[in-house]
């Protein structure tokens, strides 16, 4: 097939079939960079009203950089991956340093931007200033790879280039927001991952996985990194109508995000004896009135799979309360409003703010 009639045809497919999002609607980059960072995170349907919800807090690209991180992360809150907030936050903020507020207009330079890779770069820089520079994510990597019977492994390093290559020499000069939309479209559409819509496709005539039965083959791509499981025991502290809040620092997940004291062990243990050997810790529960978990929480990160149980710990008003560095109380309002892992929002929700008034 001509390439030309490639790109005509994939691009009179999309006329007919591409959803009607807002972000496609603007020639904004700003707008356009902030739909794609959500939507690495999650899908259309789910990323939709947190691009909603950030655009009207946040409109412009200075609004976000003047914008307290806390804010940021507890307007993100559930969209997991949080220092890719962070970095959108520290994003907003080089571009009003270092580019006076506007948002660069080239591939070249927006690759300069942190946490904007090729793919971000070249989806900003084509949709917004028409540059003809291939976007290529997962979809159009399957696309591709289906379509040519590519084999490489697409988490190589060397897919990255190959790819990359091969869409150059079907982008049109002249079209490039819409070839680089439909095949993104196409691919999340048309081209699924598990159950592509051959029979309706146009390019089931020259497509090589369509043709030689290989769809489930491809694209090929190595295995993921195992699983690890981690254990957490979380102490949560009641006292005077507040709840001690753990603001997260250091390497771990949810760095800059608040959870309550935590223990991690190898295993769940079944009584708290096994991590009371801490002095502060064996003194609460011995001054506590104690909640035993009721259950046990699986939580799964990308490479972690977290097996979390909360302890209820609730002090008696008149007790003196002593806590480590990052621990604080907050008001049941005030954690309401903290930035926090999901984890947490929906153990609180369960247990204290869908029954504001008497905690169960
Ligand atoms: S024929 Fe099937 S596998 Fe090939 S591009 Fe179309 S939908 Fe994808």
């Amino acid at each position: 097939m001509k390439v030309t009639d490639f790109s005509s045809k994939l691009i009179h497919w999309y006329h007919h079939h591409h959803r009607d999002l807002p972000w496609r609607h603007t020639s904004d980059p700003y707008q356009i960079w902030l739909s794609e960072v959500i939507l690495q995170q999650t899908r259309v349907a789910q990323g939709l009203p947190y691009y909603l919800r950030f655009v009207e807090k946040y409109p412009t690209v200075q609004a976000m950089a003047e914008a307290d991180e806390q804010d940021i992360l507890r307007t993100w809150q559930g969209l997991g991956y949080y220092s890719r907030a962070r970095n959108m936050h520290q994003t907003a903020r080089q571009i009003v340093q270092e580019f006076n507020g506007v948002f660069p207009n080239s591939y070249e330079q927006l690759l300069r931007l942190k946490g904007v890779g090729n793919y971000t770069a070249a989806a900003i820089a084509s949709f917004a200033f028409g540059e003809a520079v291939p976007a290529v994510d997962g979809n159009v990597y399957r696309v591709l790879a289906r379509l040519f019977g590519i084999k490489t492994d697409i988490a190589s390093h060397a897919a990255k280039k190959e790819f990359f290559e091969l869409a150059k020499t079907l982008i049109p000069a002249d079209n490039a927001a819409f070839f680089n939309q439909a095949m993104i479209e196409f691919g999340a559409i048309q081209c699924q991952p598990v159950a592509p819509d051959c029979l309706l496709c146009p390019f089931q005539d020259s497509c090589y996985a369509f043709q030689n039965g290989q769809q489930s083959v491809l694209p090929v791509k190595a295995k993921k990194a195992k699983v690890r499981n981690r254990f957490l025991n979380y102490l949560v502290l009641e006292w005077n109508g507040k709840l001690a809040m753990n603001l997260r620092g250091g390497k771990d997940v949810w760095q800059g995000l608040y959870d309550f004291f935590l223990i991690e062990t190898l295993q769940l243990p079944e009584s708290p004896d096994e991590f009371m050997e801490q002095p502060t810790v064996h003194s609460w529960f011995l001054e506590s009135e104690i909640q035993v978990p009721q259950k046990t929480y699986v939580h799964l990160l990308s490479h972690q799979k977290l097996h979390v149980q909360f302890w209820r710990l609730r002090f008696a008003d008149s007790a003196n309360m002593a806590l480590p560095d990052n621990l604080s109380f907050f008001s049941f309002d005030q954690v309401e409003q903290l930035p926090k892992p999901i984890l947490i929002d929906s153990f609180l929700k369960e247990h204290y703010f869908s029954n504001f008034i008497s905690p169960n």
